[in-house]
C-alpha cells in the first residue's frame, strides 16, 4: 500500500472511532511521525493531504525541514536536550515532550529571542518506568505551575507514551489516567494553562486513545512502514 492509501485508512479509522465514541472527527488531529524516513516520503504524504508531521531528533528534523518541498507543520515529539532547543526554535509549532523545568526555561529563552511563544505539552510518565522520559503523575502539578510562569511558552495539554503492549486494550488505563490528570489540572484554573490537547496513541493503539479523549494521535509505522 502507498503512503496515500495508508493515510486514507488511518483517517477513516480515526473518523469511525470518533463516530463510535460520539466525538467530532475534527477534534482529533493526526500527527504523522516521520522519524528515520526521508524527506521524499514526507512530501509524498503532504501531497496526499497530510499537513502535520512529528519528529524525534533535532538534527534530523532540521535537515529534513530544509529538504522538504511541500508546506508542512512540524511538532517535536521526542526526548529533548536543552542545548539543542535553539536548533528547532521557530521551526516547530508545538513541543510534546516538556518533562522538566530546565527544558521549559530554555524553550522560553529561545522563543523569546524570536519574539514568539511556543505551544507545549507536558509529558507525563504514568507507568513510572525508569527508561522512559516524562514527569511523574505526582510531580506534574508543581511542574505545570512553574512552567506556566514562563512568558514565552503556553501549556496546551498533556502527552504520554505507555509501555508497549501487544494488546491495545492494555494501554487504556494509561490513556484514561492522562485524561483524568488533564481534568484535574484544568479544574485548578492556573493562568497560562489550557488542557485542550491530549497527545496519546500510536500505530497500535490510537483508536483506544481516541476513545479515551486523545486530540493528537502520533502515528508512524502505520503510515510510513516499519523502521
Ligand atoms: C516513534 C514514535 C511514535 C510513532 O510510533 P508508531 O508505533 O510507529 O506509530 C509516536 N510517538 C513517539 C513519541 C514516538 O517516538
Amino acid at each position: 500500500m502507498s503512503i496515500s492509501d495508508n493515510l486514507k485508512v488511518i483517517n477513516d479509522r480515526i473518523a469511525a472511532t470518533c463516530l463510535r465514541a460520539g466525538r467530532d472527527p475534527a477534534s482529533v488531529r493526526l500527527v504523522a511521525v516521520s522519524k528515520t524516513k526521508p524527506a521524499a516520503m514526507i512530501d509524498e504524504a503532504a501531497r496526499a493531504g497530510q499537513v502535520l508531521f512529528g519528529e524525534n531528533y533535532v538534527q534530523e528534523l532540521a535537515a529534513k525541514a530544509a529538504e522538504v518541498k511541500e508546506c508542512v507543520e512540524w511538532h517535536f515529539i521526542g526526548g529533548l536536550q536543552s542545548n539543542k532547543v535553539k536548533y528547532i526554535a521557530g521551526l516547530v509549532t508545538m513541543i510534546h515532550s516538556v518533562d522538566r523545568l530546565s527544558l521549559a526555561q530554555e524553550i522560553d529563552r529561545q522563543w523569546g529571542r524570536l519574539g514568539k511563544a511556543c505551544d507545549v505539552l507536558i509529558q507525563i510518565n504514568i507507568a513510572c518506568e525508569a527508561t522512559k522520559c516524562g514527569a511523574s503523575s505526582e510531580g506534574v502539578f508543581s511542574l505545570v505551575r512553574d512552567v506556566a510562569k514562563l512568558p514565552n511558552l503556553r501549556i496546551k495539554g498533556l502527552m504520554t507514551m505507555p509501555p508497549f503492549f501487544d494488546d491495545p486494550e492494555a494501554a487504556r488505563p494509561y490513556f484514561s489516567e492522562l485524561s483524568r490528570l488533564a481534568r484535574e489540572i484544568d479544574s485548578l484554573a492556573i493562568p497560562n494553562v489550557e488542557m485542550r490537547e491530549l497527545s496519546m496513541g500510536m500505530s497500535g493503539d490510537f483508536e483506544v486513545a481516541i476513545e479515551e479523549g486523545a486530540t493528537l494521535v502520533r502515528v508512524g509505522s502505520a503510515i510510513f512502514g516499519g523502521r
